[in-house]
């Protein structure tokens, strides 16, 4: 490994001392298990993804930085989408033996960082020499009151339909790498692909107003977590196609509303509510914009200037190298 193991966690110790014990975490590196404390009346959130060299990042366009953020949003996104609270954050990596210590040290001041500004400690994890490829797995613990998470599964014939902020600036970054190789972009110019912020306000807010019937994180594309969400409650929907908020990141002109449609990595919130509720046009902060309704039966149709064509669930297939 490039860092014993010893060295990584004593390093990642040191970074959290601060956030231990504010959410719930009694013991966390250092002994065989993390101790959570969840308090009296919730329930437990265990959420996991993984992180791939290739599938979903390549070290050529992502800074390690970006691609430690990023591992732990994936996690903290799925928190938000049950409008639960983030505990702790749990991170096993596998390692090439010949990766540089500075793509680790990058890898970790990204993620503590988001940790940091989320309120979350990193309170375990494991690492491994990896055979080829960088592997992290990041499992995210979080607590929401009893019965009250947010399911994929409630939405009702007539619902609203919402997503937050607006839909493609990832995959419009991702395409423009992809046909301009060699070309560098800054991360910074493009946070909502590199630095993406999960909805954790957002999600507790929805929550807390007992606003949303059903939700899911945008992580593989509109058209597929909408069916996700559909396929779970048992449902059709009407995707109103001039109504989606499209993200526009340089030229793309109509490849605008794929990216929006199909892009992954937004992760903002799609959300089902009841249609006699009044859904404010921002919360937390975030911009709030229906984009249908659900309907009876089991397709999801576009509509476009009164037509409708079935949309079909085209996830933004990842990149590989
Ligand atoms: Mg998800």
């Amino acid at each position: 490994l490039p860092l014993s193991e010893k060295k990584l966690i004593a390093r990642v110790r040191r970074n959290i001392g601060r956030l231990a014990g504010k959410r719930g975490l009694v013991t966390g590196i250092g002994d065989d298990c993390a101790v959570l404390r969840i308090p009296s009346g919730h329930e437990t959130l265990v959420t996991t993804d993984f992180s791939l060299e290739g599938i979903h990042f390549r070290r050529d366009w992502h800074p390690p930085g970006v691609v430690g953020h990023r591992c732990l949003t994936r996690g903290l996104s799925d928190i938000a989408a049950m409008g639960g609270e983030p505990v702790a954050a749990f991170l096993s990596l596998a390692l090439p033996a010949k990766l540089p210590q500075r793509w680790v040290d990058g890898f970790l001041e990204g993620f503590l960082e988001l940790g940091r500004k989320s309120g979350v400690p990193l309170a375990g994890g494991d690492t491994a020499e990896s055979p080829s490829g960088i592997l992290a797995d990041i499992v995210v613990v979080g607590s929401v009151p009893r019965g009250k998470a947010i399911l994929r599964s409630g939405a009702r014939v007539g619902d609203g339909i919402y997503v937050s902020g607006e839909l493609g600036a990832s995959a419009a970054v991702i395409d423009t790498l992809r046909r301009q190789p060699g070309k560098k972009l800054r991360a910074v110019d493009f946070p909502r692909h590199f630095y993406p912020r999960p909805r954790i306000e957002l999600g507790r807010a929805l929550r807390e107003k007992g606003l949303a019937t059903a939700m899911i994180d945008i992580s593989d594309g509109l058209s597929t977590d909408l069916a996700h969400l559909c396929e779970e409650s048992g449902v059709g929907a009407r995707v109103e196609r001039e109504m989606i908020p499209c993200a526009m990141i340089g030229d793309a002109g109509e490849a605008q509303l794929d990216f929006a449609l199909h892009g992954g990595d937004d992760y903002e919130l799609l959300f089902t509510a009841p249609p006699g509720k009044r859904v404010p046009a921002q919360i937390a902060g975030v911009p709030i914009t229906q984009i249908g309704h659900i309907t009876r039966g089991k397709n999801v149709v576009l509509i476009t200037k009164g037509a409708g064509v079935l949309l079909e669930p085209r996830g933004w297939e990842h990149f590989q190298s």
